[in-house]
Protein backbone atom coordinates (compact mmCIF):
# COMPACT_ATOMS: atom_id res chain seq x y z
CA UNK A 1 0.00 0.00 0.00
CA UNK A 2 1.69 3.26 -0.87
CA UNK A 3 0.52 6.49 1.26
CA UNK A 4 1.41 9.84 0.08
CA UNK A 5 2.48 12.62 1.83
CA UNK A 6 4.28 16.46 1.05
CA UNK A 7 6.69 15.40 3.74
CA UNK A 8 7.21 12.91 6.42
CA UNK A 9 8.96 13.23 9.52
CA UNK A 10 10.32 10.16 11.37
CA UNK A 11 10.47 10.87 15.03
CA UNK A 12 8.06 12.72 17.52
CA UNK A 13 10.64 13.46 19.90
CA UNK A 14 11.57 17.19 20.27
CA UNK A 15 13.54 17.30 16.91
CA UNK A 16 10.57 16.15 14.89
CA UNK A 17 7.48 17.78 16.50
CA UNK A 18 9.50 21.18 16.30
CA UNK A 19 9.73 20.31 12.64
CA UNK A 20 6.06 19.09 12.29
CA UNK A 21 4.91 22.63 14.11
CA UNK A 22 6.64 24.64 11.05
CA UNK A 23 5.21 22.92 7.55
CA UNK A 24 2.73 25.46 6.68
CA UNK A 25 -0.80 23.83 6.89
CA UNK A 26 -0.91 23.84 2.72
CA UNK A 27 1.00 20.94 2.75
CA UNK A 28 0.55 16.75 4.30
CA UNK A 29 2.76 15.90 6.84
CA UNK A 30 2.87 13.01 8.72
CA UNK A 31 4.93 12.09 11.77
CA UNK A 32 5.41 8.25 12.16
CA UNK A 33 6.84 7.22 15.75
CA UNK A 34 7.62 3.55 16.81
CA UNK A 35 6.17 4.87 20.21
CA UNK A 36 3.43 6.76 20.94
CA UNK A 37 4.50 10.47 20.87
CA UNK A 38 4.82 11.83 24.32
CA UNK A 39 6.74 8.76 24.67
CA UNK A 40 9.40 9.81 23.42
CA UNK A 41 13.20 10.28 24.73
CA UNK A 42 12.56 13.52 24.87
CA UNK A 43 10.06 13.41 27.65
CA UNK A 44 12.46 12.28 30.15
CA UNK A 45 15.06 15.15 29.60
CA UNK A 46 15.53 16.37 33.20
CA UNK A 47 17.69 19.21 33.58
CA UNK A 48 16.91 21.70 31.16
CA UNK A 49 17.60 23.88 27.71
CA UNK A 50 19.63 26.61 27.76
CA UNK A 51 20.21 30.05 26.28
CA UNK A 52 22.08 33.30 27.30
CA UNK A 53 18.97 34.58 28.67
CA UNK A 54 20.70 37.02 31.35
CA UNK A 55 17.83 36.34 33.91
CA UNK A 56 19.66 36.13 36.44
CA UNK A 57 23.02 37.25 36.17
CA UNK A 58 24.67 39.10 33.09
CA UNK A 59 25.24 36.69 29.98
CA UNK A 60 25.98 36.47 26.29
CA UNK A 61 25.66 34.27 23.41
CA UNK A 62 29.02 34.37 22.22
CA UNK A 63 29.93 32.80 26.07
CA UNK A 64 27.61 29.93 25.29
CA UNK A 65 29.26 29.60 21.80
CA UNK A 66 32.84 29.71 23.39
CA UNK A 67 31.59 27.14 25.90
CA UNK A 68 29.91 24.91 23.17
CA UNK A 69 33.72 25.43 20.90
CA UNK A 70 35.74 24.44 24.25
CA UNK A 71 33.41 21.67 25.47
CA UNK A 72 33.04 19.98 21.92
CA UNK A 73 37.28 19.93 22.15
CA UNK A 74 37.73 21.80 19.64
CA UNK A 75 35.94 19.39 17.22
CA UNK A 76 32.36 21.26 16.97
CA UNK A 77 31.53 23.77 13.75
CA UNK A 78 31.95 26.83 14.62
CA UNK A 79 29.67 28.44 12.51
CA UNK A 80 26.85 25.67 13.51
CA UNK A 81 27.64 26.39 16.56
CA UNK A 82 27.35 30.35 16.50
CA UNK A 83 24.23 29.74 14.48
CA UNK A 84 22.72 27.37 18.09
CA UNK A 85 24.01 29.78 20.28
CA UNK A 86 22.59 33.07 18.62
CA UNK A 87 19.32 31.36 18.00
CA UNK A 88 19.10 30.06 21.65
CA UNK A 89 17.20 33.38 23.08
CA UNK A 90 14.50 33.49 20.76
CA UNK A 91 13.69 29.84 20.24
CA UNK A 92 13.63 29.68 24.12
CA UNK A 93 10.98 32.92 24.29
CA UNK A 94 9.10 31.54 21.23
CA UNK A 95 9.05 27.77 23.69
CA UNK A 96 7.53 30.38 26.15
CA UNK A 97 4.76 31.89 24.42
CA UNK A 98 3.98 28.23 22.73
CA UNK A 99 2.70 27.52 26.19
CA UNK A 100 5.73 25.51 27.43
CA UNK A 101 5.38 25.94 31.59
CA UNK A 102 9.12 27.14 32.71
CA UNK A 103 10.30 27.17 36.19
CA UNK A 104 9.88 31.27 37.70
CA UNK A 105 12.59 33.23 38.80
CA UNK A 106 11.89 36.04 41.88
CA UNK A 107 11.19 38.38 39.06
CA UNK A 108 8.58 36.04 37.24
CA UNK A 109 11.07 35.43 34.68
CA UNK A 110 12.15 32.18 32.90
CA UNK A 111 14.85 31.20 35.60
CA UNK A 112 17.57 29.85 35.03
CA UNK A 113 20.28 27.39 36.59
CA UNK A 114 24.01 26.29 36.25
CA UNK A 115 25.01 23.23 34.44
CA UNK A 116 28.64 21.65 33.79
CA UNK A 117 30.88 23.75 31.11
CA UNK A 118 28.87 27.19 31.10
CA UNK A 119 30.83 29.73 32.29
CA UNK A 120 31.29 33.46 31.93
CA UNK A 121 34.92 35.43 31.93
CA UNK A 122 35.36 36.24 35.31
CA UNK A 123 36.53 39.73 34.45
CA UNK A 124 34.68 41.25 31.36
CA UNK A 125 37.69 42.48 29.76
CA UNK A 126 40.01 39.74 29.19
CA UNK A 127 36.66 37.00 27.68
CA UNK A 128 39.60 34.20 27.39
CA UNK A 129 41.26 34.54 30.81
CA UNK A 130 39.90 32.88 33.95
CA UNK A 131 36.11 31.68 34.05
CA UNK A 132 33.41 31.39 36.56
CA UNK A 133 29.93 29.40 35.79
CA UNK A 134 26.93 30.77 35.15
CA UNK A 135 23.29 30.50 35.18
CA UNK A 136 22.08 29.87 31.69
CA UNK A 137 20.04 26.55 31.98
CA UNK A 138 16.13 27.62 31.66
CA UNK A 139 14.44 24.57 33.53
CA UNK A 140 10.90 23.48 34.47
CA UNK A 141 11.95 21.46 37.90
CA UNK A 142 13.46 18.28 36.77
CA UNK A 143 11.11 17.68 33.86
CA UNK A 144 12.19 19.69 31.47
CA UNK A 145 11.61 17.59 28.67
CA UNK A 146 8.82 16.24 29.76
CA UNK A 147 6.86 19.52 29.32
CA UNK A 148 8.42 20.58 26.08
CA UNK A 149 7.59 17.32 24.47
CA UNK A 150 4.17 17.70 25.89
CA UNK A 151 4.10 21.45 24.36
CA UNK A 152 4.97 20.27 20.85
CA UNK A 153 2.98 17.66 21.08
CA UNK A 154 -0.18 20.00 21.61
CA UNK A 155 1.29 22.57 18.75
CA UNK A 156 1.48 19.54 16.08
CA UNK A 157 -1.95 18.89 16.70
CA UNK A 158 -3.02 22.11 16.66
CA UNK A 159 -0.96 22.11 12.59
CA UNK A 160 -3.38 19.34 11.96
CA UNK A 161 -0.18 16.71 11.23
CA UNK A 162 -1.72 13.53 10.74
CA UNK A 163 0.57 10.52 13.64
CA UNK A 164 1.59 7.01 12.26
CA UNK A 165 2.29 5.64 16.07
CA UNK A 166 3.56 2.29 16.63
CA UNK A 167 4.66 2.36 13.10
CA UNK A 168 8.03 1.10 12.61
CA UNK A 169 10.47 2.41 9.61
CA UNK A 170 12.74 0.15 8.31
CA UNK A 171 14.44 1.44 4.95
CA UNK A 172 15.04 4.65 3.70
CA UNK A 173 14.16 4.93 -0.40
CA UNK A 174 16.45 6.81 -2.07
CA UNK A 175 17.72 6.42 -6.15
CA UNK A 176 20.42 8.73 -7.63
CA UNK A 177 20.81 10.87 -4.37
CA UNK A 178 17.21 12.01 -4.63
CA UNK A 179 15.20 10.71 -1.32
CA UNK A 180 11.78 9.18 -2.78
CA UNK A 181 10.27 7.78 0.77
CA UNK A 182 10.28 5.47 3.59
CA UNK A 183 8.88 2.15 4.61
CA UNK A 184 7.57 0.86 7.38
CA UNK A 185 5.28 -1.75 9.34
CA UNK A 186 2.99 -0.98 11.46
CA UNK A 187 3.55 -2.83 14.79
CA UNK A 188 0.03 -4.08 15.46
CA UNK A 189 -0.54 -6.09 12.89
CA UNK A 190 3.01 -6.24 10.76
CA UNK A 191 1.40 -4.91 7.71
CA UNK A 192 4.32 -3.30 5.61
CA UNK A 193 3.37 0.28 4.10
CA UNK A 194 5.18 2.31 1.58
CA UNK A 195 5.14 6.51 2.55
CA UNK A 196 5.81 8.34 -0.53
CA UNK A 197 7.08 11.91 -0.19
CA UNK A 198 8.70 14.90 -1.70
CA UNK A 199 10.82 15.52 1.33
CA UNK A 200 11.66 13.31 4.43
CA UNK A 201 13.44 13.99 7.59
CA UNK A 202 14.82 11.50 10.20
CA UNK A 203 14.78 12.67 13.78
CA UNK A 204 15.26 9.64 15.09
CA UNK A 205 17.33 10.00 18.49
CA UNK A 206 20.08 8.47 19.73
CA UNK A 207 21.40 4.73 20.44
CA UNK A 208 22.50 4.53 23.86
CA UNK A 209 21.30 0.85 23.93
CA UNK A 210 24.70 -0.24 22.17
CA UNK A 211 25.85 0.09 26.05
CA UNK A 212 24.85 -2.33 28.95
CA UNK A 213 25.00 0.84 31.21
CA UNK A 214 22.68 3.47 29.79
CA UNK A 215 20.48 6.87 30.81
CA UNK A 216 18.66 5.61 26.92
CA UNK A 217 14.73 4.38 27.14
CA UNK A 218 14.35 0.74 25.36
CA UNK A 219 13.87 2.50 22.07
CA UNK A 220 17.18 4.05 21.81
CA UNK A 221 18.35 1.81 19.31
CA UNK A 222 19.88 4.42 16.56
CA UNK A 223 17.50 2.71 13.74
CA UNK A 224 17.61 6.28 11.63
CA UNK A 225 21.32 6.31 11.97
CA UNK A 226 21.65 2.51 10.75
CA UNK A 227 19.08 3.13 7.86
CA UNK A 228 20.99 6.49 6.29
CA UNK A 229 24.20 4.32 6.53
CA UNK A 230 22.58 1.22 4.93
CA UNK A 231 21.74 2.95 2.23
CA UNK A 232 25.01 4.01 1.34
CA UNK A 233 25.25 7.10 3.22
CA UNK A 234 28.15 7.99 5.59
CA UNK A 235 27.83 8.35 9.62
CA UNK A 236 29.93 11.09 11.23
CA UNK A 237 31.54 11.23 14.35
CA UNK A 238 30.57 7.83 15.63
CA UNK A 239 33.53 7.40 17.79
CA UNK A 240 32.30 10.41 20.25
CA UNK A 241 29.43 8.76 22.65
CA UNK A 242 29.10 10.59 25.49
CA UNK A 243 29.09 8.72 29.25
CA UNK A 244 27.27 10.85 31.77
CA UNK A 245 28.80 11.13 35.03
CA UNK A 246 25.86 10.13 37.26
CA UNK A 247 23.64 7.20 36.64
CA UNK A 248 22.19 5.46 39.35
CA UNK A 249 24.98 2.50 40.54
CA UNK A 250 23.75 -0.68 38.10
CA UNK A 251 20.83 0.58 36.73
CA UNK A 252 22.33 3.85 34.70
CA UNK A 253 19.07 5.63 35.55
CA UNK A 254 19.85 9.30 34.69
CA UNK A 255 20.51 11.28 37.79
CA UNK A 256 20.27 14.99 36.18
CA UNK A 257 23.81 17.58 36.25
CA UNK A 258 21.20 20.11 37.69
CA UNK A 259 21.92 17.74 40.76
CA UNK A 260 25.34 19.27 41.17
CA UNK A 261 23.85 22.75 38.80
CA UNK A 262 22.11 23.14 42.37
CA UNK A 263 25.04 22.45 44.49
CA UNK A 264 25.66 18.19 44.50
CA UNK A 265 28.59 17.35 45.64
CA UNK A 266 30.82 13.86 44.16
CA UNK A 267 32.67 11.93 46.90
CA UNK A 268 35.22 8.95 47.21
CA UNK A 269 35.07 6.33 49.57
CA UNK A 270 37.29 8.53 51.85
CA UNK A 271 34.10 11.16 51.60
CA UNK A 272 36.83 13.48 49.71
CA UNK A 273 35.65 15.87 47.04
CA UNK A 274 37.58 14.88 44.30
CA UNK A 275 36.92 16.77 41.68
CA UNK A 276 39.34 19.33 42.94
CA UNK A 277 41.95 17.16 41.72
CA UNK A 278 40.58 17.03 37.99
CA UNK A 279 39.13 20.32 37.46
CA UNK A 280 40.39 22.91 40.38
CA UNK A 281 38.03 26.00 38.91
CA UNK A 282 34.96 24.92 38.20
CA UNK A 283 35.05 21.04 39.92
CA UNK A 284 31.67 19.08 40.04
CA UNK A 285 30.45 21.22 37.17
CA UNK A 286 33.30 20.25 35.09
CA UNK A 287 32.00 19.10 31.58
CA UNK A 288 30.59 15.23 31.48
CA UNK A 289 33.51 13.53 29.55
CA UNK A 290 36.13 15.06 32.20
CA UNK A 291 33.88 14.03 35.26
CA UNK A 292 33.55 10.53 34.02
CA UNK A 293 37.12 9.89 33.68
CA UNK A 294 37.65 11.31 36.93
CA UNK A 295 34.94 9.22 38.32
CA UNK A 296 36.52 5.92 36.41
CA UNK A 297 40.13 6.51 37.28
CA UNK A 298 39.26 7.40 41.56
CA UNK A 299 37.81 3.63 40.90
CA UNK A 300 40.37 1.99 39.25
CA UNK A 301 42.65 3.60 42.23
CA UNK A 302 41.27 1.86 44.82
CA UNK A 303 38.83 4.67 46.13
CA UNK A 304 35.58 3.65 44.63
CA UNK A 305 33.10 2.14 47.12
CA UNK A 306 32.42 -1.65 46.64
CA UNK A 307 28.81 -2.78 45.96
CA UNK A 308 27.62 -6.16 47.01
CA UNK A 309 27.65 -7.51 43.77
CA UNK A 310 31.29 -6.67 43.28
CA UNK A 311 31.01 -3.52 41.06
CA UNK A 312 32.14 -0.37 41.89
CA UNK A 313 30.36 3.34 42.40
CA UNK A 314 31.51 6.93 43.77
CA UNK A 315 28.61 8.86 45.64
CA UNK A 316 26.83 12.21 44.97
CA UNK A 317 25.54 13.85 47.87
CA UNK A 318 23.10 16.22 47.83
CA UNK A 319 22.11 16.11 52.11
CA UNK A 320 23.72 19.32 52.37
CA UNK A 321 21.00 21.76 49.80
CA UNK A 322 17.78 20.85 52.07
CA UNK A 323 14.93 19.01 51.77
CA UNK A 324 13.30 22.13 50.56
CA UNK A 325 15.12 22.62 47.36
CA UNK A 326 15.59 18.86 46.45
CA UNK A 327 11.68 18.25 46.89
CA UNK A 328 11.15 21.44 45.14
CA UNK A 329 14.04 21.64 42.51
CA UNK A 330 14.69 17.73 41.97
CA UNK A 331 11.75 15.80 42.76
CA UNK A 332 11.76 13.58 40.04
CA UNK A 333 15.31 12.36 40.41
CA UNK A 334 15.89 11.97 43.63
CA UNK A 335 12.31 9.82 44.08
CA UNK A 336 14.33 7.78 41.52
CA UNK A 337 16.95 7.20 44.23
CA UNK A 338 14.14 6.29 46.38
CA UNK A 339 12.33 4.13 44.22
CA UNK A 340 15.66 2.02 42.57
CA UNK A 341 18.18 1.97 45.21
CA UNK A 342 16.07 2.46 48.48
CA UNK A 343 18.40 5.80 48.99
CA UNK A 344 16.66 8.56 50.86
CA UNK A 345 18.48 11.72 49.06
CA UNK A 346 18.01 14.32 52.02
CA UNK A 347 20.16 12.34 54.18
CA UNK A 348 22.05 9.94 52.53
CA UNK A 349 24.64 10.41 49.18
CA UNK A 350 23.01 8.22 46.47
CA UNK A 351 25.52 5.37 44.85
CA UNK A 352 26.54 6.56 40.99
CA UNK A 353 28.62 5.48 38.56
CA UNK A 354 29.23 6.66 34.79
CA UNK A 355 26.31 5.95 32.17
CA UNK A 356 26.36 5.98 28.42
CA UNK A 357 24.04 9.24 27.71
CA UNK A 358 24.59 10.73 24.25
CA UNK A 359 25.30 10.21 20.40
CA UNK A 360 27.23 13.34 19.50
CA UNK A 361 27.56 11.70 15.58
CA UNK A 362 25.23 10.91 13.62
CA UNK A 363 23.47 11.52 10.41
CA UNK A 364 25.96 14.46 8.60
CA UNK A 365 23.92 17.81 7.73
CA UNK A 366 24.61 21.04 7.16
CA UNK A 367 23.22 24.07 8.86
CA UNK A 368 19.93 23.94 7.23
CA UNK A 369 19.55 19.51 8.13
CA UNK A 370 20.21 18.58 4.58
CA UNK A 371 21.68 15.45 4.53
CA UNK A 372 25.25 15.04 3.20
CA UNK A 373 26.15 12.10 0.78
CA UNK A 374 29.76 12.47 1.31
CA UNK A 375 32.80 14.73 2.86
CA UNK A 376 32.71 16.74 0.66
CA UNK A 377 29.70 18.43 1.46
CA UNK A 378 27.12 17.25 -1.29
CA UNK A 379 23.77 16.99 -0.11
CA UNK A 380 20.56 14.43 -0.57
CA UNK A 381 17.86 16.23 -2.39
CA UNK A 382 14.98 16.21 0.13
CA UNK A 383 16.76 14.34 3.06
CA UNK A 384 17.06 16.02 6.36
CA UNK A 385 18.23 15.11 10.13
CA UNK A 386 17.66 16.66 13.21
CA UNK A 387 17.91 16.03 17.03
CA UNK A 388 20.24 13.36 18.39
CA UNK A 389 20.01 11.12 15.55
CA UNK A 390 22.01 14.09 13.12
CA UNK A 391 25.83 15.91 13.70
CA UNK A 392 25.66 18.63 12.69
CA UNK A 393 28.40 19.31 14.13
CA UNK A 394 27.44 21.03 17.19
CA UNK A 395 28.33 18.92 19.95
CA UNK A 396 31.87 17.84 18.28
CA UNK A 397 33.77 15.35 20.56
CA UNK A 398 31.35 15.92 24.17
CA UNK A 399 28.41 17.65 24.53
CA UNK A 400 27.47 20.54 27.06
CA UNK A 401 24.23 19.71 29.08
CA UNK A 402 21.51 21.28 28.11
CA UNK A 403 22.76 21.71 25.06
CA UNK A 404 20.93 19.15 23.25
CA UNK A 405 17.19 20.37 23.93
CA UNK A 406 18.35 23.23 22.67
CA UNK A 407 19.28 21.83 19.09
CA UNK A 408 16.61 19.95 19.13
CA UNK A 409 14.18 23.24 18.80
CA UNK A 410 16.94 25.41 16.73
CA UNK A 411 17.74 22.60 14.36
CA UNK A 412 14.29 21.07 14.32
CA UNK A 413 12.73 24.61 13.51
CA UNK A 414 15.69 25.31 11.10
CA UNK A 415 14.76 21.78 9.15
CA UNK A 416 11.33 22.52 9.15
CA UNK A 417 11.65 25.88 7.19
CA UNK A 418 14.33 23.92 4.62
CA UNK A 419 11.58 21.70 3.82
CA UNK A 420 8.94 24.46 3.73
CA UNK A 421 11.15 26.02 1.41
CA UNK A 422 12.07 22.93 -0.70
CA UNK A 423 8.17 22.41 -1.17
CA UNK A 424 7.86 25.12 -3.15
CA UNK A 425 9.70 23.83 -6.42
CA UNK A 426 9.80 19.64 -5.31
CA UNK A 427 7.58 16.89 -6.72
CA UNK A 428 7.11 13.50 -5.82
CA UNK A 429 9.34 10.86 -7.98
CA UNK A 430 8.17 7.66 -8.80
CA UNK A 431 7.82 4.99 -6.18
CA UNK A 432 7.70 1.19 -7.53
CA UNK A 433 4.27 -0.85 -6.11
CA UNK A 434 7.30 -3.31 -4.72
CA UNK A 435 9.60 -0.89 -3.04
CA UNK A 436 8.12 -2.46 0.21
CA UNK A 437 10.05 -6.22 -1.26
CA UNK A 438 12.90 -6.11 1.15
CA UNK A 439 10.99 -5.10 4.59
CA UNK A 440 8.84 -7.61 3.82
CA UNK A 441 11.11 -10.47 3.21
CA UNK A 442 12.79 -9.25 6.68
CA UNK A 443 9.88 -9.63 8.61
CA UNK A 444 9.24 -13.02 6.77
CA UNK A 445 12.41 -14.26 7.24
CA UNK A 446 12.13 -13.44 10.77
CA UNK A 447 9.32 -15.20 11.54
CA UNK A 448 9.53 -17.85 9.52
CA UNK A 449 13.56 -18.85 10.68
CA UNK A 450 14.66 -22.17 12.58
CA UNK A 451 17.92 -20.37 13.62
CA UNK A 452 19.23 -21.44 16.68
CA UNK A 453 20.85 -18.04 17.99
CA UNK A 454 18.43 -15.73 20.24
CA UNK A 455 18.47 -11.69 19.94
CA UNK A 456 18.66 -11.30 23.59
CA UNK A 457 21.86 -13.49 23.95
CA UNK A 458 23.62 -11.29 21.08
CA UNK A 459 22.35 -7.49 21.88
CA UNK A 460 23.55 -8.74 25.29
CA UNK A 461 27.39 -9.95 24.42
CA UNK A 462 26.91 -6.46 22.05
CA UNK A 463 26.18 -4.21 25.17
CA UNK A 464 28.65 -5.60 27.50
CA UNK A 465 32.03 -5.91 24.97
CA UNK A 466 30.65 -2.55 24.09
CA UNK A 467 31.42 -1.54 27.98
CA UNK A 468 34.14 -2.76 28.36
CA UNK A 469 35.76 -2.22 24.86
CA UNK A 470 34.84 1.04 24.02
CA UNK A 471 33.29 2.91 26.73
CA UNK A 472 34.65 5.47 28.55
CA UNK A 473 38.89 4.56 28.13
CA UNK A 474 39.47 2.81 24.87
CA UNK A 475 42.97 0.90 23.62
CA UNK A 476 43.91 -0.69 20.65
CA UNK A 477 44.00 -3.77 22.11
CA UNK A 478 40.73 -3.47 23.19
CA UNK A 479 39.13 -2.07 20.01
CA UNK A 480 40.68 -4.76 17.76
CA UNK A 481 38.80 -7.54 20.28
CA UNK A 482 35.47 -5.14 19.68
CA UNK A 483 35.89 -5.68 15.88
CA UNK A 484 36.33 -9.40 16.33
CA UNK A 485 33.50 -9.95 19.00
CA UNK A 486 31.32 -7.51 16.32
CA UNK A 487 32.39 -9.76 13.35
CA UNK A 488 31.51 -12.78 15.42
CA UNK A 489 27.75 -11.22 16.70
CA UNK A 490 26.84 -10.06 13.16
CA UNK A 491 27.58 -13.29 11.85
CA UNK A 492 25.61 -15.06 14.10
CA UNK A 493 22.66 -12.53 13.71
CA UNK A 494 21.91 -14.15 10.69
CA UNK A 495 21.25 -17.29 12.19
CA UNK A 496 18.65 -15.78 14.89
CA UNK A 497 14.74 -17.00 15.28
CA UNK A 498 12.07 -15.67 17.63
CA UNK A 499 9.78 -17.78 19.36
CA UNK A 500 6.85 -15.46 18.75
CA UNK A 501 5.45 -16.02 15.43
CA UNK A 502 2.23 -13.69 15.65
CA UNK A 503 1.90 -10.83 13.61
CA UNK A 504 -0.12 -9.01 16.23
CA UNK A 505 2.56 -6.42 18.61
CA UNK A 506 5.08 -8.75 17.81
CA UNK A 507 7.95 -6.62 20.26
CA UNK A 508 10.29 -9.80 19.45
CA UNK A 509 9.85 -9.16 15.99
CA UNK A 510 10.45 -5.39 17.05
CA UNK A 511 13.42 -6.11 18.79
CA UNK A 512 15.08 -8.44 16.59
CA UNK A 513 15.37 -5.92 13.59
CA UNK A 514 16.71 -3.23 16.22
CA UNK A 515 19.59 -5.47 16.69
CA UNK A 516 20.06 -5.30 12.97
CA UNK A 517 20.39 -1.71 13.83
CA UNK A 518 22.53 -1.70 16.71
CA UNK A 519 25.38 -3.65 15.54
CA UNK A 520 25.18 -1.13 12.22
CA UNK A 521 25.92 1.47 15.11
CA UNK A 522 28.23 -0.04 16.82
CA UNK A 523 30.24 -0.76 13.88
CA UNK A 524 30.81 2.69 12.37
CA UNK A 525 31.58 3.94 16.32
CA UNK A 526 34.27 1.10 16.78
CA UNK A 527 36.23 1.67 13.21
CA UNK A 528 36.07 5.34 13.90
CA UNK A 529 37.25 4.65 17.71
CA UNK A 530 39.99 2.69 16.15
CA UNK A 531 40.85 4.81 13.85
CA UNK A 532 41.76 7.92 15.61
CA UNK A 533 44.60 7.74 17.02
CA UNK A 534 44.08 10.79 19.66
CA UNK A 535 42.15 11.40 22.78
CA UNK A 536 39.66 14.52 22.23
CA UNK A 537 36.08 14.89 24.07
CA UNK A 538 34.36 11.93 25.07
CA UNK A 539 36.85 9.41 22.94
CA UNK A 540 40.11 8.48 25.42
CA UNK A 541 42.58 6.40 23.70
CA UNK A 542 44.61 5.56 26.48
CA UNK A 543 47.46 4.44 24.08
CA UNK A 544 46.92 8.13 22.46
CA UNK A 545 46.27 10.32 25.90
CA UNK A 546 47.18 13.60 24.10
CA UNK A 547 44.62 15.69 21.95
CA UNK A 548 46.40 15.82 18.31
CA UNK A 549 45.35 19.22 16.11
CA UNK A 550 48.05 18.60 13.85
CA UNK A 551 45.95 15.60 12.34
CA UNK A 552 42.92 14.97 13.79
CA UNK A 553 40.59 18.24 13.63
CA UNK A 554 38.38 16.96 11.24
CA UNK A 555 35.19 14.54 11.47
CA UNK A 556 35.23 10.90 10.22
CA UNK A 557 32.79 10.09 7.69
CA UNK A 558 31.88 5.97 7.90
CA UNK A 559 30.84 4.41 4.81
CA UNK A 560 29.23 0.81 4.96
CA UNK A 561 31.04 -2.04 2.88
CA UNK A 562 28.77 -4.98 3.15
CA UNK A 563 31.21 -8.00 4.00
CA UNK A 564 33.85 -5.69 5.41
CA UNK A 565 35.61 -3.23 7.07
CA UNK A 566 33.92 0.45 6.84
CA UNK A 567 35.29 3.02 4.39
CA UNK A 568 36.85 5.89 6.05
CA UNK A 569 37.21 9.41 5.38
CA UNK A 570 37.53 13.12 6.89
CA UNK A 571 36.26 15.89 6.71
CA UNK A 572 37.84 19.15 8.03
CA UNK A 573 36.52 21.00 10.93
CA UNK A 574 35.56 24.71 10.55
CA UNK A 575 36.82 26.96 12.80
CA UNK A 576 35.48 30.63 12.59
CA UNK A 577 36.49 32.88 15.38
CA UNK A 578 38.09 29.97 18.01
CA UNK A 579 41.16 28.69 18.05
CA UNK A 580 42.11 25.70 19.65
CA UNK A 581 43.37 26.00 23.15
CA UNK A 582 44.17 23.61 25.88
CA UNK A 583 41.26 22.29 27.52
CA UNK A 584 41.56 23.57 31.18
CA UNK A 585 38.85 23.66 33.60
C1 LIG B 1 17.44 10.49 30.68
C2 LIG B 1 17.87 11.60 29.79
C3 LIG B 1 17.88 12.90 30.25
C4 LIG B 1 18.29 13.95 29.42
N1 LIG B 1 18.27 15.23 29.90
C5 LIG B 1 18.59 16.25 29.07
C6 LIG B 1 18.49 17.60 29.51
O1 LIG B 1 18.10 17.89 30.62
N2 LIG B 1 18.83 18.58 28.64
C7 LIG B 1 19.25 18.30 27.37
O2 LIG B 1 19.54 19.24 26.62
N3 LIG B 1 19.33 17.04 26.92
C8 LIG B 1 19.00 16.01 27.74
N4 LIG B 1 19.07 14.72 27.28
C9 LIG B 1 19.35 14.48 25.85
C10 LIG B 1 18.11 14.78 25.03
O3 LIG B 1 16.96 14.56 25.80
C11 LIG B 1 18.03 13.91 23.78
O4 LIG B 1 19.23 14.01 23.07
C12 LIG B 1 16.88 14.38 22.88
O5 LIG B 1 15.69 14.45 23.61
C13 LIG B 1 16.69 13.53 21.65
O6 LIG B 1 15.58 14.03 20.97
P1 LIG B 1 15.21 13.60 19.49
O7 LIG B 1 14.05 14.43 19.08
O8 LIG B 1 16.43 13.67 18.67
O9 LIG B 1 14.83 12.07 19.61
P2 LIG B 1 13.94 11.26 20.68
O10 LIG B 1 13.25 12.12 21.65
O11 LIG B 1 14.82 10.18 21.17
O12 LIG B 1 12.83 10.64 19.75
C14 LIG B 1 13.11 9.69 18.74
C15 LIG B 1 11.85 9.42 17.98
O13 LIG B 1 12.14 8.61 16.86
C16 LIG B 1 11.20 7.57 16.76
N5 LIG B 1 11.85 6.45 16.08
C17 LIG B 1 13.09 5.96 16.29
N6 LIG B 1 13.31 4.91 15.47
C18 LIG B 1 12.19 4.74 14.73
C19 LIG B 1 11.79 3.83 13.72
N7 LIG B 1 12.59 2.86 13.29
N8 LIG B 1 10.55 3.94 13.19
C20 LIG B 1 9.70 4.91 13.62
N9 LIG B 1 10.03 5.80 14.58
C21 LIG B 1 11.25 5.71 15.12
C22 LIG B 1 10.81 7.28 18.19
O14 LIG B 1 9.56 6.65 18.27
C23 LIG B 1 10.78 8.69 18.78
O15 LIG B 1 9.54 9.30 18.53
C24 LIG B 1 18.68 13.67 28.10
C25 LIG B 1 18.65 12.37 27.62
C26 LIG B 1 18.26 11.35 28.47
C27 LIG B 1 18.30 9.94 27.91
Amino acid sequence: MIKTYDVVIIGAGGAGLRAAVEIPKEYSCAVISKVYPPRSHTGTAQGGVCAALSNMEEDSWENHAFDTVKGSDYLGDQDSIEVMCKDAIRAIIELEHMGMPFSRNENGQIAQRFFGGHTKPADKNDPFGKRVPVKRSCYSADRTGHVMLQTLFENSIKNQVTFYSEFFVTELLMENGVCKGVVAFDIANSEVHIFQAKAVMFATGGYGRVFRITSNAHVGTGDGMALVYNAGLPLEDMEFFQFHPTGLWKLGILVSEAARGEGGILKNKDGERFMSRYAPSVMDLAPRDMVSRAIISEIREGRGIRGSDGTDYVLLDLTHLGKEVIDDKLPEITGFARTYLGVEPTTEPIPIQPTAHYAMGGIPTNVNCEVLMNEKGDIVKGLYAAGECACVSVHGANRLGTNSLLDLVVFGRRGGKAISDYLKNASFTEVRNDADERTKEIIAGLLNSNGTEKAVNIRTELQNTMMEDCGVFRTEEGLKKMILKLEELKERYRNISIQDKSKVFNTELVEAIELDNLLKNAEATVYGAYNRTESRGAHTREDFPKRNDQEWMKHTFAFEKKGSAPEIKYKPVVVTRYQPMERKY
